[in-house]
């Protein structure tokens, strides 16, 4: 199991049980304050605190991690949902009332789920308004305000965002597209994927395979899980070629920092904007879409459109 390339701040919790369940629901909470990632962090590393959740989300839009994704966090007030469940706190930029959370932590909100979904093979996210669904709420367990009356009108704009995501439209993808999705059989190896899909199977293609879908060092898959397959496609421009302003699909990995250091980041297929240029550096050119990044990236991993 693994965990997401989205996270900028990890500070495992001591408050989580071993998983003893595989990952079919999200559960989305409230923080009940305007927390960054960091003091969120602080207040779940209390071991008297008995809380805690896999993930964090800042008004900030950054991502932190608090209990990894194969351990059952302390999170919705019920044992079986969080062994089923990867939980989220996300932030509210406004106390009280409605609880509001910024436009930026809900774009981030709709980008982990997505990630989640793919990685542990969740085909669509399914808000019933009730724990029949896959995406549930801390307050179907117990009387709370949690997620808050903001949050929670979001949870079907939520779901249908997701799903969108999972299942791109089908036009203009053969022409267009620089990935594809494939779900694990029984029995599949990354080198036997690889052989299907790529000209040779080498080292490169597994590690494009391995970095793309955030898997360990051993390459470990299981079946169902939903792979992200990169077209072997290489990149239309050259280092130094590209300005701030300039749109470019993604089509290879980055990090989350400008020298390489950082998590790996992903969102391979997506179309964004170089919002900064840090030239001279590993990886010097930041793309997102507005002022919120979604990593750096050498020449060779993006396409210009
Ligand atoms: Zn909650």
């Amino acid at each position: 199991m693994s965990n997401s390339s989205l996270v900028n701040y990890t500070k495992l919790s001591p408050n989580y049980s071993e998983r003893k369940d595989t990952i079919k629901k999200i559960t989305i909470h409230h923080m009940a304050g305007n927390l960054s990632v960091e003091t969120c962090g602080n207040v779940f590393a209390s071991s008297s605190r008995q809380a805690s959740s896999n993930y964090g989300i800042g008004s900030d839009g950054r991502v932190g991690m608090y209990v990894e994704e194969k351990n059952r966090s302390w999170c919705s007030s019920n044992a079986s949902n969080d062994h089923q469940a990867v939980t989220i706190e996300v932030a509210n930029d406004r106390i009280g009332g409605d609880w509001h959370i910024s436009d930026t932590a809900l774009a981030k909100l709709i980008e982990l789920c997505v990630d989640i979904c793919k990685r542990n093979g969740i085909e669509r996210l399914n808000y019933t308004g009730d724990t029949t669904g896959n995406l549930t709420r801390h307050n179907m367990f117990v009387a709370t305000t949690c997620p808050g009356p903001y949050l929670q009108s979001k949870f079907e704009y939520i779901a249908e965002e997701v799903n969108k995501r999972l299942q791109p439209q089908e036009t203009d993808q053969k022409e267009n597209s620089t990935s594809t999705t494939y779900k694990v059989q029984a029995g599949d190896t990354v080198a036997a994927i690889c052989r299907k899909y790529y000209s040779q199977s080498t080292k490169k293609e597994w590690d494009l395979i391995k970095n793309t879908n955030g898997l360990d060092s051993n390459y470990t898959i299981r079946t169902g899980q939903i792979l992200t397959i990169p077209n072997a496609s290489t990149s239309n421009v050259n280092s130094g070629e590209l300005k701030i302003g300039d749109t470019v699909k993604i089509i290879g990995t980055g990090s989350s920092q400008a020298n390489g250091g950082g998590t790996t980041a992903g969102g391979i297929g997506w179309t964004r904007t170089i919002i900064k240029i840090q030239s001279g550096a590993k990886n010097p050119y930041c793309v997102g879409s507005g002022t919120i990044a979604t990593g750096w990236y050498p020449a060779s991993s993006l396409q210009k459109l």
